[in-house]
């Protein structure tokens, strides 16, 4: 029997990537819940940052664009940098993208990948199935990779919850559950911003606590950008226009450098159209750092060291931490220990080499798994247009 590819996730990075792989015609088995971490992990009202022109999920023929689903699903078209995109109509625009390229979609997990001897791998599926594949392709985006700092976690026994006195950012979807609270939402990138005014909005009383002097700030709107700079899909600037466009250089930057790149370039920064939202809405407290969190009955007390170097104390009836996802094989759970071990890997991020495979043949990641290697692009859904063609070019020439 031909063993098939066995593609893992279903958000934008795994439904391109099984697209891409089908129209090379490999037979391809592809796992997960379609738009989840949009559904469930992100919060009901957001709006997108990334602009139309970013926001497309690559596919190897024409008609599959977020502009396309709107002329299909008969709504305005989003295409001007100046248009928004509410996350309602992107996770329909995915499940659309989904029904038209990947229609054999299996809607269970896998929870276990193991080398085959003799080459390939064995998978395991929360069905009970038991199968063999040729090549995998981790596609799991987010899942798992929730960071809480440690200072944090201490006022979370039991890890965070939305019931405990602290929470990770990606456990809300409605936000409403705090209204006529005090809540405290720690981070100043965009998830904590947006989050912090979509709770406000619903009518809980919201603080921001950020640290470093000026860390809140929000993006320049379209009609402010420097003219005279290249354009990408981040806005105007060399450096943007380098890391979309060509991220096979990155590879080659010394570790330390791509780490701190991956972190750093596109963020934390509001959207521009969130600044009217939050000013006079959110106080922001800018701290040095936050200590510790302790819980007082289900209550959290933040302890803070102000920037003039005093120490302060903060109550609310919620903390959420909006401290963003940390890329670590260890966290994968579905991947044998065996293989785990075998992984090369720099910083818990698995080493990908040219189109994504890492250091285990056969094996290969996309998307924010694969930021360590291929830059800061690898973090959004127009990276999906760089790496899924590689990604099935260069499988298809090992394992066609
Ligand atoms: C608050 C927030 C706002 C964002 N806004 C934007 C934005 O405006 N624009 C943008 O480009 N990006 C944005 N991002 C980043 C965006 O989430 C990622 O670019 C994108 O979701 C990554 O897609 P993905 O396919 O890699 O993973 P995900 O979308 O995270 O999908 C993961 C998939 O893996 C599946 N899965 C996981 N484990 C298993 C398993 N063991 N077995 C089977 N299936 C499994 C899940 O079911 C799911 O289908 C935002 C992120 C956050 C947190």
């Amino acid at each position: 029997m031909i063993q098939p590819v066995a593609v893992i996730g279903a958000g934008p990075f795994g439904l391109s990537t099984a697209a891409h792989l089908r129209a090379r015609g490999l037979p391809v088995r592809v796992f997960g819940e379609p738009m989840v971490s949009w559904r469930d992990h992100m919060p009901a009202g957001m709006l997108l940052k990334s602009t139309p022109a970013a926001s497309s999920i690559d596919a190897p023929q024409r008609g599959h664009t977020l502009a396309d689903y709107c002329d299909a699903a008969g709504i305005p078209r989003l295409v001007t940098d100046e248009d928004i995109i509410p996350v309602e109509t992107f996770i329909a625009y995915g499940e659309w993208f989904q029904r038209q390229l990947v229609p054999g979609l299996e809607r269970v997990r896998v929870v276990s990948v193991d080398r085959r001897r003799g080459g390939g791998f064995e998978l395991k599926l929360d069905s009970g199935e038991q199968f063999a594949a040729r090549a995998v392709v981790v596609a799991t985006g987010l899942a798992g990779l929730a960071h809480l700092p440690r200072e944090l976690a201490a006022a979370a026994e039991g890890g965070p919850a939305p019931t405990a006195p602290v929470s990770h950012s990606s456990q809300h979807h409605d936000l409403t559950r705090f209204a006529g609270q005090e809540l405290i939402v720690v981070g100043a990138g965009q998830s904590a911003l947006e989050t912090a005014v979509l709770a406000a909005e619903a009518g809980a009383r919201v603080r921001v606590v950020s640290r470093g002097r000026g860390k809140v700030d929000f993006g320049a709107p379209p009609w402010r950008q420097p003219r005279l700079r290249p354009e990408s899909p981040f806005g105007r600037a060399w450096s943007l226009w380098a890391f979309s466009y060509y991220p096979h250089p990155y590879r080659y930057l010394p570790a330390p450098a791509r780490h701190y790149l991956v972190r750093r370039v596109l963020g934390p920064l509001g959207a521009w159209w969130l600044r009217e939202r939050f000013e006079g809405t959110v106080p922001v407290h800018e701290v040095e750092r936050v200590v510790r969190a302790e819980a007082a009955g289900n209550r959290p007390v933040l302890t803070v060291r102000t920037l003039d170097g005093r120490t302060r104390q903060l109550t609310a009836d919620h903390v959420i931490a909006a401290t963003g996802y940390r890329v670590d094989v260890a966290a994968m759970d579905f991947l044998g220990p065996a293989l785990r071990t075998e992984l090369a890997v720099s910083r818990g991020a698995p080493k990908l080499g040219a189109g994504y495979v890492s250091s285990v043949p056969g094996l290969y990641f996309t998307g924010l798994p694969a930021a360590a290697s291929y830059g800061p692009v690898m973090r959004f859904v127009c990276g999906t247009e760089f790496a899924s063609p590689r990604l099935a070019k260069h499988l298809v020439a090992a394992h066609g």
